[in-house]
């Protein structure tokens, strides 16, 4: 490990209890030279804070950056906490069938990575998503979340397990078994020190109590929950201003009611935290109004409505952009996808086609029949390399002696045989580096590079006494081949040129009587 692995580990370990310290070992990290994967692992902590602050656009922002490089690495455990910071955004925005596939893809990733801590998570996830669409599969997931978090003995995990089946049961209007897992929430949250979970939970459970009738009971429970809050860090919570202060006004004790209102709108104002003082300022209008403070209902209403304003703006903002973020990085994704699928096809296409041509190639330079390669050959790839080749390299043609007899006598069938068994003993022949085409009919040439006519006459022969060995499937055994030649010396490159003295000297020798192999007589 690294050090700035080691740093981000850390971070990402302090993210939940103490995401200050864990903004600043990011921040001691940030400028720090890194991988790209670590970058990514930077982009996946950062993100997480983000989306506990409700900067879902920066949170979507720099998960689908941190993806982009680790979709790569899915056996890294940043894989999966990328999925999980993602989803979490997604369901805080609402985007309920995006989060849900995630969620989906994400559990199969960290069971494939063995990722066990962010598996509890995304069951714990799970569970909560559920619990209102589908109590029983909601139950399931949070059994098995439980589990998961009790073998890794994982306090924050299985604080916010118990807290989300009390949920579930108070949906289920179960309450007593709600309240026992609340108590569990509690125990936990307090041994771990979760100070946001133990303030969520005493709230709740004085909440609970005050639905069941225990006033006295849920009192206290409210008032330990603001107690708690008062001495905490972090942001203050207001969960447990509004049924205490509905408490008060019941009992008509609204000169309480008052200076709780008052305390928390201070320290929300001080924190800044809009939600709250919407809250608050809202209440303390109306107890104000109950007291017969109408100037000061009046103003706290005027400030509420001011703020309420502002801050219906800005919310809208925010979650316009961040689902802006979100349909660009989708977008992103699927011209990439469309992309790579039109690369693939293009590919595709261009080696079907270089199949194609060299397909083409291949039959427009080779003879069909014998298999040898044909005179276009000759004529195009020969004709530019003999170029290059030296005076005096031996050129020959060769005609094979009455073959219109052998038509004659065999039908044509048995000629194309002869002529497939004569190319193939031909090709056979040839030494390296010379080449054999068949110029039409049965006439074949041989370019004999870097050997002279002298050389080429006698290698001739030798081809035309081997013909005596020559047996034809289909042809008696006392069918003979013979052919007659011409060699000339190609000069200046000009292949033509040696062609046409070659088949002079053919000629010469078809007169002669055939089965001969004539020299160009001055070439040396
Ligand atoms: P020569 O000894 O003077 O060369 O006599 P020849 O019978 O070989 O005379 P010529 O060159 O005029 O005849 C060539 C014959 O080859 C004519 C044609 O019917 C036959 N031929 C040409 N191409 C093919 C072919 O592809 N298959 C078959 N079976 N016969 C062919
Ligand atoms: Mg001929
Ligand atoms: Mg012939």
């Amino acid at each position: 490990m690294t050090p700035v692995d080691r740093v981000l580990q850390e971070a990402w370990r302090r993210r939940e209890l103490e995401p200050a310290r864990a903004w600043t070992l990011l921040g001691q990290v940030r400028d720090a030279p890194m991988t790209a994967p670590e970058r990514a692992a930077w982009q996946v902590t950062d993100s997480y804070l983000q989306f506990r602050e409700a900067r879902q656009a920066e949170a979507l922002e720099a998960t689908g950056q941190a993806l982009a490089v680790l979709e790569k690495q899915p056996s890294s455990w940043w894989y999966s906490r990328a999925l999980n910071v993602r989803s979490c955004a997604l369901l805080e925005l609402g985007e309920w069938e995006g989060a849900l596939e995630l969620l989906g893809t994400q559990l199969a990733a960290c069971r494939a990575n063995g990722d066990r801590e962010t598996e509890g998570c995304t069951l714990h996830d799970l569970g909560v998503m559920h619990t209102r669409r589908d109590p029983a599969h909601a139950r399931t997931y949070l059994r098995a979340a439980r589990e998961v978090f009790t073998a890794l003995a994982h306090g924050v995990g299985l604080t916010y397990v118990a807290w989300s089946e009390g949920e579930l049961l108070d949906a289920l209007e179960r309450p007593e078994e709600a309240t026992a897992r609340y108590h569990e929430a509690l125990d936990l949250a307090r041994a771990h020190g979760h100070h946001f979970m133990e303030v969520l939970v005493l709230a709740r459970l004085g909440e609970v109590a005050l639905a069941q009738g225990r006033a006295a009971q849920g009192e206290e429970w409210l008032r330990r929950a603001l107690v708690k809050q008062d001495a905490g860090p972090g942001r203050p919570l207001w969960v447990s201003v509004p049924p205490m202060v509905h408490l008060l006004r019941r009992s008509g004790r609204l000169a309480e009611a008052q200076e709780v209102l008052e305390t928390q709108l201070a320290r929300a104002d001080a924190a800044g935290m809009i939600v709250a003082q919407l809250s608050m300022r809202e209440l303390l209008s109306e107890v104000l109004e109950e007291r017969g403070d109408a100037v000061g209902a009046l103003r706290h209403a005027r400030a509420h409505l001011q703020l309420l304003r502002r801050e219906h703006a800005e919310e809208q903002q925010r979650r316009v952009r961040a689902l802006e973020v979100l349909h660009r990085t989708a977008l992103a994704e699927w011209e990439a996808q469309s992309q790579r699928q039109q690369n693939g096809a293009l590919r595709a296409a261009l080696a079907d086609l270089e199949a194609l041509h060299r397909q083409a190639e291949r039959v427009s330079l080779t003879d069909e029949l014998t298999g040898v390669h044909n005179r276009h050959f000759l004529m195009t790839r020969v004709a530019t390399l003999t170029g290059s080749l030296p005076d005096g390299t031996a050129v020959a043609i060769l005609d094979i002696d009455h073959f219109k007899r052998v038509n004659d006598r065999y039908g044509h069938d048995g000629g194309d045989r002869v002529l497939r068994a004569f190319a193939q003993h031909l090709a056979g022949r040839l030494a390296a580096g010379e080449l054999l085409a068949r110029f039409g009919g049965e006439e074949f040439v041989v370019v004999s590079p870097g050997r002279s006519v002298g050389e080429a006459q006698r290698t001739l022969q030798g081809t035309l006494a081997s013909l005596g060995e020559l047996r034809i499937a289909g042809l008696p055994a006392t069918f003979r081949l013979s052919f007659t030649a011409g060699v000339a010396a190609l000069r200046g490159g000009d292949l033509l040129g040696a062609l046409r003295r070659a088949d002079d000297l053919l000629l010469r020798g078809k007169r002669q009587g055939r089965g001969v192999v004539l020299p160009e007589p001055d070439s040396g």
